[in-house]
């Protein structure tokens, strides 16, 4: 019999689960607590339940708590890049950063990915599976375990494509800014998507005040489709209609990210015409030099010209950040640590 994961669990179901084994009601808020509010990691640290009851739920019920399968610390800044193991074997990557104004995790949510970005190393291997809401939710939760620190931000921008997993992602959603649950402000989330765009819209309707982040990437078709397949199926206007009606269901501004690949899309003339898509819209852009990854041949952009590209951008009277780069000396780029470790583990299974 499968085990029922109790993480991705919101309340009223933990509540049902509860009933159905014949317990009473007040349970399921004690073991939603010991979930989401003291971390447990296992039935036997839920001390306010009967040892009957914990034996019960271990035998029928299962935590998704991870172990640590590696953790590089940068020197330079405590930037944490974890890998977990998931209870199948599967390895998954998630970054931890300290800010003066917080702590910012971000997580992934599949293991692998089937969006086939040029540029980006979680693809590289295709989509392993999805991952449940409560296994999001563990990343956040073991990090926090791990730095006894309480994590207040969480970017949704690790391997894989959230809205290619969107009934799990709104679970996480529900489940993180729940006050008796994760209690992390909607305002502090930020889910980036490649753009899918009929779950872009769904995601508008569900009206999360979190915020939206669009992998731009190029300011045309034509070049958007030789960085990322997902430009084949929906063209740049579709999307930015997408993100439009995205601000006016939920008020809340869209981010845009743009990755500068020295050569390909970082011209003065690429800066205008991405400054005349996006011109008037309530937005904020965010340039990050692209990290090179050793399958593919994109090199980053150099400093001056990752200025020239902002300066152009803000003619336009366009918000821009560049985006500061963490733990660079502990860099790979999304998903390599995750393929190492993996490789890894293979070799030793044989
Ligand atoms: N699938 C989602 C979220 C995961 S990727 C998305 O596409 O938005 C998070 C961000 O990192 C995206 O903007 C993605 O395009 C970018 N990214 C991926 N690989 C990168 C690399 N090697 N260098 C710079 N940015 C990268």
């Amino acid at each position: 019999m499968k085990k029922i994961d109790l993480k991705s669990l919101e309340l009223p179901e933990l509540k049902t689960v509860l009933a159905e084994m014949g317990e009473k009601p007040f349970r399921a808020g004690q073991i939603y607590q010991w979930i989401h509010q003291k971390k447990a990691t296992a039935f036997e640290q839920m001390t306010n339940l009967s040892e009957a009851l914990r034996v019960r739920l271990q035998n029928e019920c299962e935590l998704s708590a991870f172990q640590i399968a590696d953790c590089q610390i940068s020197k330079m800044d405590g930037t944490r890049k974890y890998a977990f193991l998931l209870s199948d074997g599967n390895i998954i990557e998630s970054v931890y950063m300290k800010y003066h104004h917080g702590v910012s995790v971000c997580i992934s949510s599949q293991a692998g990915c089937r969006m086939g970005c040029r540029f980006c190393a979680s693809t590289l291997d295709g989509l392993a599976r999805n991952l449940s809401a409560g296994e999001m939710l563990e990343q956040v939760y073991a990090m926090e375990r791990d730095t006894g620190e309480r994590v207040s931000h969480v970017v949704v921008m690790g391997s894989g494509e959230p809205l290619d997993n969107k009934e799990n992602l709104i679970k996480f959603l529900r489940l993180i800014s729940d006050d008796q649950g994760g209690g992390i402000s909607q305002r502090n989330i930020t889910v980036s998507t490649c753009g899918l765009v009929s779950e872009i819209r769904s995601l508008a309707k569900e009206r999360f005040g979190i915020t939206l982040a669009l992998s731009l990437h190029a300011p045309n078709d034509e070049l958007r489709r030789t960085m990322m397949p997902v430009a084949n199926r929906y063209t740049i206007a579709e999307t930015l209609a997408a993100c439009d009606f995205y601000f006016e269901e939920t008020g809340r501004r869209m981010s845009y990210e743009y990755s500068l690949v020295r050569g390909v899309n970082d011209q003065p003339e690429q800066a205008r015409q991405l400054a005349g898509l996006l011109k008037g819209k309530n937005c904020h852009v965010n340039l990050i030099p692209v990290n090179p990854i050793r399958e593919r041949e994109y090199r980053e952009t150099m400093a001056p010209e990752v200025e020239r590209f902002k300066k152009e951008l803000e003619k336009s009277r366009i918000n821009v950040t560049i985006r500061r780069r963490l733990g660079a000396d502990i860099d790979s780029a999304c998903g390599q640590l995750r393929r190492r470790i993996q490789r890894g583990n293979m070799r030793e299974g044989g």
